[in-house]
């Protein structure tokens, strides 16, 4: 079945053929990791696991590549302020360095969590500080850069269809803008190298032809996606706030080096928002993954409230939402789980189902077909084989997934027993009493119309 994907350069949907056969290269940008994640941000994440799960779902061999960003991204993306990492560095008294791989891992931990399909390659922009410098050189000596007091620039206006990934208004924007800029010719110009500021030693600084500094933001994703995927590879992604800044000078760099565009398709996730207001990192104020799961939250129910909306489509959140996501993952759970051995995949569905997520993966029809194969009256064996298939798509574990079954420790019963024998000889407070001493141990009662039932205290 034909594959569709929204592609942000062409802004249309296209037919998603691999320029190799034998491999279809995905690069992601990756987190900035002077602090957690928000659940903002990893919406985008897995809406890039859809994507890789739906390639893989289609039988192609997926390569897919992840960048963690440990150095350059400044406070601004007009490349002024200080490094994040310095910052964060300030901010807790630890180093730029331990703050990188604290939260690397804790990114890590949160990818786990949602059951986000690790990338095949992880790569750390403090670790190709050669490749970054070599690509560098590439865009000078064809001419595209130029040196100020503070670093070493690309001089956009030199790229005849600058800004067209986010179809930029250069003029518009130039006679629009009130800020200095500085020594920088054009206000789309951006940083490919920074010096260290005379009066001040950078924990994270490197040599280079051009004097001691540290790399742009932009510049790590051109050198280690060439290095890893080529210079023009099949799909690259991030969230929707990369399309004017950061996927449109990564395409500067590598037109200008290779003169391709880097990727046959550019995707985009939408904003995560947080009463209408954009969630960031840099607010302050943001939701974690831990604060779901600290609130008794499956992560879980995070990823399928996530596939409530398509990718493309602003997701507003809310605890009710996610109430209602959690509840729903539950009952497929329970189905699933009832559904007992797996027999023969239904290829109706399976088909219905395919339709969806290769319709630019549409997430909430191909929730809807899967409710409709729950509903259906096809055999419970029939039904559990195809909803596997699904789930490789899905990602939520059902094939895994078991009632928590409780042990009630053996004195907790005695107690519980003795209670109701107090009950039935109407001995009340003597009842009560027990009552009190199992729940002092943890334990709570429920008289439901089968009998009393133990289960542990929340
Ligand atoms: P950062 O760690 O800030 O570089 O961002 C990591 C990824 O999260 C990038 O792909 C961003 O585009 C994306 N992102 C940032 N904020 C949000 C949000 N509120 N909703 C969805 N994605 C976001
Ligand atoms: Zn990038």
């Amino acid at each position: 079945m034909t594959l569709y994907l929204y592609d942000t350069y062409a802004r249309q949907l296209r037919e998603f053929i691999p320029l190799s056969a034998s491999e279809v290269g995905v690069y992601t940008c990756g987190p900035t990791v002077y602090d957690y994640a928000h659940i903002g941000n990893l919406r985008t994440y897995v809406f890039e696991d859809v994507l890789r799960r739906t390639l893989e779902f289609n039988n192609f061999s997926v390569k897919h590549v992840m960048n963690i960003t440990d150095v350059g991204h400044l406070v601004s993306d007009a490349d002024e302020g200080e490094d994040k990492m310095e910052k964060g560095s300030r901010r807790t008294g630890k180093t730029a360095w331990e703050i990188a791989e604290f939260f690397t891992h804790a990114f890590q931990a949160d990818l786990k969590h949602l059951n986000i399909l690790e990338p095949h390659i992880w790569c750390r922009a403090t670790d190709h500080m050669n490749e970054q410098i070599e690509f560098i050189r590439c865009i000078e000596a064809k001419g595209y850069t130029y040196q100020t007091s503070d670093g070493l620039y690309f001089d956009t206006t030199k790229l005849g269809d600058y800004g067209y990934l986010g179809r930029l208004d250069i003029e518009g924007l130039q006679a629009g803008a009130r800020i200095d800029l500085g020594e920088k010719r054009s206000l789309t110009d951006f940083a490919l190298w920074k010096f260290s500021p005379s009066n001040q030693k950078r924990q994270m600084e490197w040599k280079s032809p051009w004097g001691v500094g540290f790399p742009g933001w932009h510049i790590e994703c051109s050198a280690m996606s060439a290095k890893y995927l080529g210079n023009y590879f099949d799909i690259h992604c991030g969230g929707e706030d990369h399309i004017t800044v950061h996927h449109t000078n990564e395409i500067a760099q590598t037109e200008a080096c290779f003169g391709t565009r880097l990727a046959n398709f550019w995707m985009h996730g939408y904003f995560l928002q947080f009463d209408d207001e954009r969630m960031s990192k840099s607010s302050g104020e943001f939701l974690r993954l831990q604060v779901l799961i600290d609130r008794g939250y499956d992560p879980l129910a995070y990823r399928f409230f996530n596939m409530s909306a398509h990718y493309r489509t602003k997701l507003n959140y809310s605890w009710d939402g996610l109430d209602s996501a959690a509840k729903s993952l539950d009952r497929l759970r329970n189905l699933v789980f009832e559904w007992g051995v797996p027999g023969i995949v239904d290829e109706e569905y399976t088909a219905q189902f395919t339709a969806q997520i290769n319709d630019d993966l549409n997430m909430p029809r191909a929730l809807a077909v899967t409710w409709d194969l729950a509903r259906s009256s096809l055999p419970n064996a029939t039904k559990k084989a195809t909803i596997l298939i699904f789930d490789r798509v899905l990602g939520l574990g059902l094939g895994e997934w078991q009632p928590k079954t409780e042990i009630i420790p053996e004195d907790i019963i005695s107690l519980a027993s003795e209670r109701q024998t107090a009950r039935s000889e109407k001995r009340w407070s003597d009842a009560d009493a027990l009552r009190d001493r199992i729940a002092e141990a943890g334990f709570e009662i429920e008289d439901t119309p089968k009998g009393p039932r133990i289960k542990s205290r929340k």
